[in-house]
């Protein structure tokens, strides 16, 4: 396959072809030889003699040079997440999404400085700000994502980055990026996202204003439960800083799992256009439910920050909240319970459906739980992430909880 410009082709035809270099799929006698690029177990690199050792150059994207920094399997991936992303010019692999986001804000952020993040961020980030990033004497503070006046009163000289996430962990507010962007930038506070929910295929992110856009690959790009890995991807300056601090953190990932991740970004398009259109049909359902008092899914109408999904965003996927008119905590937890088809637990972006609660009260800072205009008794919320069973038989599923959860309230 000849190696080209790709960005004149179409979404589905780039995620065919990327990181698909003649060099890595074959040898130099057979170049592209074989479809996908081979697993390199390669700790060890040889040199053919001194001369090639002594030429070698140390540090350049796509080589052999020591197992640490990468072999053609995982070249190859990280090649093809670049080509997904408008105005890349680079991308660094992770072993996580939290070891991407942290790989990040440690590039960014020096002992002093503040860190601006998002109220609705995925609680793990949220533990950075409590925990490492503090020891290491850098201040985290939280913001409501919806009040963009107040993240710029919260820019201070010291504010050095600023993390967002669109739509948020839980609550699924979208902010409007664009915008917190611009603001941040004409302080100088350079802007990462956690872009895990939309990928590249529905938030083009650098190119809303983002400097550094993260993904945790384990959900949609792996999305077959099987492996863990995370991305950051960036313009020029920054990538090579992403890359050097990665580095420098010893970061690396194994072949294995940069070939479980390369096959499923082949179908990620697919199996996110899948799971949009069964959402569709699912939160629609769910909206005229007597049980649920509010959908929370950045594709409906009314779900916060809507508006701004419709003109920032070019797709969905398969992950979305509700929350419950009144009940219990437990009443909420036997509903999960009497789901069938839905697994129970934290991940999401499978092949397969899963159900978690949603108690986002507990640990909010910056803006109200239940969101603004909720009747306060509506609080206990339920986390779908749908994957690719047949809509009909999931509706069916949550239809019998709900009949649960009706009859213990
Ligand atoms: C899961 C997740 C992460 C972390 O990814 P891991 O690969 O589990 O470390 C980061 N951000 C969001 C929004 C997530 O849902």
């Amino acid at each position: 396959m000849a190696e080209h410009d790709n960005e004149h082709l179409g979404t589905g035809t780039r995620l065919v072809g990327a990181g698909r270099r003649a060099a890595w799929t074959g040898t130099a006698e057979h170049p592209g030889a074989v479809v996908n690029p081979p697993v390199y177990r390669a700790s060890t690199h040889l040199y053919p003699d001194m001369a090639a050792l002594r030429a070698h150059p140390a540090n350049v994207d796509g080589n052999f040079y020591y197992g640490r920094r990468g072999a053609p399997t995982q070249w190859a991936l990280a090649e093809a997440l670049t080509a997904l992303e408008p105005s890349a010019e680079g991308t660094v692999l992770y072993p996580s999404g939290v070891a991407a986001i942290m790989g990040a804000l440690l590039t960014v952020l020096r002992p002093g400085d503040v860190l601006l993040m998002t109220d609705n961020a995925y609680e793990p980030s949220r533990a950075m700000g409590r925990g490492l990033l503090k020891d290491f004497g850098v201040e985290t503070r939280w913001f409501d994502p919806l009040d963009v006046a107040a993240f710029e009163a919260a820019i201070c000289d010291r504010t050095k980055a600023v993390l967002l996430e669109a739509p948020g962990s839980l609550t699924m507010e979208v902010c409007d990026v664009p915008a917190l962007a611009a603001a941040a930038k004409a302080r100088g506070v350079t802007v990462v996202i956690d872009n895990t929910w939309a990928s590249p295929l529905g938030f083009p992110a650098l190119e809303r204003g983002a400097d550094i856009t993260v993904m945790s690959l384990t959900k949609h790009v792996g999305g077959h439960s099987d492996a863990m890995m995370g991305s950051a991807s960036a313009g020029p300056e920054w990538y090579r800083k992403l890359r050097l601090r990665a580095q420098g953190l010893g970061n690396v990932v194994s072949p294995d799992d940069a070939a479980l991740m390369l096959r499923g970004l082949r179908t990620m398009g697919l199996r996110l256009a899948q799971e949009t259109a069964s959402v569709l049909a699912i939160a629609e359902w769910l909206e005229r439910r007597s049980e649920v008092a509010r959908v929370l899914c950045p594709m409906m109408p009314g779900s916060p920050g809507h508006d701004l999904w419709k003109r920032d965003f070019t797709g969905g996927c398969g992950l979305f909240s509700f929350v419950l008119k009144g009940g219990t905590s437990a009443s909420r937890d036997g509903l999960i319970d009497a789901l069938t088809l839905f697994g129970i637990g934290f991940s999401w972006g499978g092949f397969e459906s899963l159900a978690t609660p949603v108690d986002p009260a507990a640990i909010r800072t910056a803006s109200a739980w239940p969101l603004p205009g909720m009747d306060g008794a509506d609080k206990f919320g339920v986390r779908l992430s749908i994957g690719l069973e047949d809509t009909a038989d999931l509706i069916a599923d949550l239809d019998r909880a709900l009949a649960v959860w009706s009859a213990a309230a």
